[in-house]
């Protein structure tokens, strides 16, 4: 089944497809097994690159028809959303306001000024840092100062941010066809669940089965599949579509103690990568995600001979907002 996604405004900030790369010497370090294919969406050239590219295209390309000049949005101090929204928007001439909350319990150099951080300024966004309390105001003054704003949502997670990982998935599953590979499940982070949604709705409207392993940064596993369920279904609502869910599962034991708290089990499975394929996870998302897989593959819940793509998002600055840690963590003495 082919997605037409023409009817829905598109700007250009990627370049697409992204790699899709064999990671032998990882599946070798998780005790034999083909090992994952990892699936770039790391790699990119606009704003350091990552998942809210893909988001981005389609609600900047509404924005843009709708006669848009200033944006909105909203995350954490170290927000990688935030961060490519401000590159994204310094591309297209647009002016980018980032409200940010201090989300994460954690102070210091590197958490407040570096990484993401300052690329926020760099990529000329204004920053509001505020309490929860004082968002809706800051957003009020913002939006009464000039018209033609647009207002985006969290991590770019409503149904037409979605649509972007509706098209990843249909450029993922082109990638396998083309290498006659057929996955038995897709793993990918879950934050604000837009990703998870798109590729869970992905699959379903190219009439696959494929299992979606939504690995939780955040929520628990109840609250962020019930989130995947719904933002899938108003994606696929938006080109007319009814889709089934069974596919989509979510698993919340690399949560640990809250989003953004490092735990040792992220740490060791972001060595893994690291030392094995020479692939940069973020300490935030790819590396919980990765110990999602780490643990379900040594514990036999994930077969070693299954063929498993491992969606890596991004989120390499962020890494340098918590470098103070990787010293004396299990990351710098992972076995590889
Ligand atoms: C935002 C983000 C995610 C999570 O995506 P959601 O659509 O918010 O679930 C995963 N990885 C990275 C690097 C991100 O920045």
């Amino acid at each position: 089944m082919a997605i037409d996604l023409t009817p829905f405004p598109r700007a250009t900030l990627g370049h697409w497809p992204t790699p899709l790369r064999a990671c032998p010497r990882l599946g070798a370090a998780l005790g034999g097994g083909p090992g994952p294919l990892v699936k770039r969406d790391d790699v990119g050239a606009l704003g350091v690159g990552g998942n809210k590219l893909r988001k981005l295209e389609f609600l900047l390309g509404a924005a843009v028809a709708d006669g848009v000049t200033r944006v909105i949005t909203f995350g954490a101090l170290q927000t990688n959303h935030g961060r490519l929204t401000a590159a994204a928007c310094a591309s297209l001439g647009l002016r980018c306001d980032l409200v940010l909350t201090r989300d994460v319990p954690r102070t210091g150099e590197a958490y407040e000024r570096s990484g993401n951080m300052a690329l926020h300024r760099l990529y000329g966004a204004t920053v509001h840092v505020c309490a929860e309390a004082e968002v809706a105001g800051v957003v009020a003054a913002l939006t009464a100062e000039a018209g033609g704003v647009a207002v985006l949502p969290v991590g770019g997670s409503n149904a037409v941010g979605v649509l972007g990982y509706v098209a990843a998935t249909a450029e993922l599953f082109a990638q396998l066809d083309a290498e006659g590979i057929e996955p038995d499940r897709i793993v990918v982070p879950v934050g604000s669940a837009g990703t998870a949604a798109g590729v869970v709705a992905g699959v379903a409207l190219l009439g696959r089965t494929t299992r979606v392993d939504g690995a939780c940064v955040s929520r628990t596993a109840a609250e962020s599949l019930a989130t995947i369920r719904r933002l899938a279904g108003e994606a696929a609502a938006l080109l007319g579509q009814e889709i089934d869910l069974a596919h989509a599962h979510a698993d919340d034991r690399a949560v640990g103690p809250g989003y953004g708290i490092p735990t040792d089990a992220m740490w060791e499975a972001l060595g893994l990568f690291a030392r094995t394929e020479g692939i940069t996870l973020d300490p935030v998302y790819t590396g919980k995600a990765a110990a999602y897989l780490v643990d379900a593959t040594r514990s036999g819940e994930i077969g070693r001979e299954e063929t498993v793509v491992f969606l890596h998002t991004g989120g390499l600055p962020g890494l340098f907002a918590y470098a103070p840690d990787l010293e004396g963590s299990p990351a710098f003495s992972s076995p590889a």
